[in-house]
């Protein structure tokens, strides 16, 4: 018999009738509701770990949100903050979220400066060792709040790369895991001359080829290449480079085993995953400017399973048309229509699914879940809104 389908609560964004009690806000509270916040205790240290953004990014989850989840976790008597890298949150206020607005401190995840951490043995290809945000592990309960959107490297940005990537610190993110698609061989530099370098470094429409005359190095920087293969054409004489499908996936297993990591911190149940597929943008937050929306704002989800919550997002996402007029010049989308919009934006071997192969693997879930909709518009829509929706008077509360 096959195991239980874990479920996974989803609020679309359309509302059903003309009733705020059937419109996203309420969906997002009975979301909350439906994963049930009884298992934090009282006093319990709750992070909220959530992308609070970059510089000119605006299109990360709206406070008025983030206040909602706040309230549910002191509904039930926990002590919730929020957590990210510690610029995000020094300048979390330039994006309107502050204590005031928020309603609970903002902690940066490994300390003030950024060196609050323990270690994790990994031992992963090049990597023996990452620091995980200290903050974050010596939380009782997790709620991994995650704004969905596109990732130049693995395609999505969902609730594993919030905590495979934001849960550690500086210098392991940038120095170590974005370094990690460079640890398995794809250029030979015996059969390759200086003037071939030079060939294939002009051959890529994108700029992904970097090389270095002086040590004779060539380098592939492959979290912008979208496997277009022209430089593989421009190969084919010499055959001294690969795009390999190992080099793209070795970031996706990383985040996997980082976010299990994370994960193996709390208790089973005192983990929350809420995804909010809303403002979905080609990049990362982290890229600190605003972006068109190139897909619908699709809703909320919240499970208790991670690989159960990002597959369901993928799933809703996949039967998504992109809005290609909305797609800036340097995402060039993949022509082949039947794969993931993610796939198109960022390349097909950059297939957001992978990391969810590892995480399953890992013990942390399944991909098998049971999409439970709340307020679905089909049960809204014939029941009746409300009358009048005018103010009558100035209403301070
Ligand atoms: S496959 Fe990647 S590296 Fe090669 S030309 Fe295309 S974008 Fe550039």
């Amino acid at each position: 018999m096959s195991p239980k389908p874990t479920k996974v609560y989803y609020g679309s964004v359309i509302p059903g009738n003309r009733g705020q009690w059937s419109a996203f806000a309420a969906k997002v509270d009975e979301v909350i509701k439906k994963l049930d916040f009884s298992t934090i205790t009282k006093k319990d240290k709750v992070a909220i770990k959530m992308h609070l953004g970059n510089k000119e990014g605006y299109q990360t989850i709206p406070v008025f949100f983030v206040r909602r989840i706040v309230k549910a976790v002191k509904d039930v008597g926990g002590y919730p903050f929020i957590t990210d890298t510690p610029t995000a949150v020094y300048n979390a206020a330039e994006r309107g979220y502050t204590q005031e607005t928020c309603g609970c401190p903002l902690i940066p995840t490994a300390g003030i400066k950024d060196t609050y951490t323990y270690t994790f043995n990994v031992d992963f290809h090049s990597i023996e060792t990452l620091e995980m945000g200290g903050v974050l592990h010596d939380a009782d309960v997790l709620i991994d709040l995650a704004h969905v959107k596109g990732h130049n490297t693995c395609g999505f940005g969902g609730a594993i790369k919030n905590i495979a990537l934001g849960g550690y610190h500086g210098p392991s993110r940038w120095g170590k895991i974005h370094r990690i698609e460079q640890a398995l061989p794809y250029w030979d530099a015996d059969k390759c001359t200086p003037e071939h370098a030079k060939e294939l470094e002009e051959s890529c429409p994108d700029g992904c080829i970097k090389y270095n005359k002086k040590i004779h190095q060539l380098t592939v920087q492959f979290g912008f290449c979208n496997q277009c293969l022209d430089c593989l054409d421009a190969d084919k004489e010499v055959g001294c480079l690969q795009i390999k499908q190992e080099n793209f996936s070795l970031f996706q297993e990383l985040l996997a085993l980082n976010a299990s990591e994370v994960l193996k911190q709390y208790d089973n149940d005192k983990v929350f995953f809420l995804n909010f597929a809303i403002n979905i943008m080609p990049l990362c937050d982290c890229w600190g400017f605003g972006f068109p929306n190139v897909l619908n704002d699709i809703g909320i989800l919240g499970s208790r399973e991670i690989v159960a919550a990002e597959t369901a997002t993928l799933d809703l996402i996949g039967k998504q048309k992109i809005i290609e007029s909305m797609m800036p010049p340097f995402v060039r989308l993949n022509k082949k229509k039947n794969l993931h919009p993610f796939q198109r934006m960022h390349g097909p071997m950059k297939n957001p699914y992978i990391a969810l192969e590892y995480a399953e693997k890992l013990g942390m879930g399944s991909k098998n879940y049971e999409l439970v909709e709340v307020l679905a518009v089909e049960t809204t829509k014939n029941k009746k809104g409300p009358s009048k929706v005018s103010e009558p008077a100035p209403s301070f509360y």
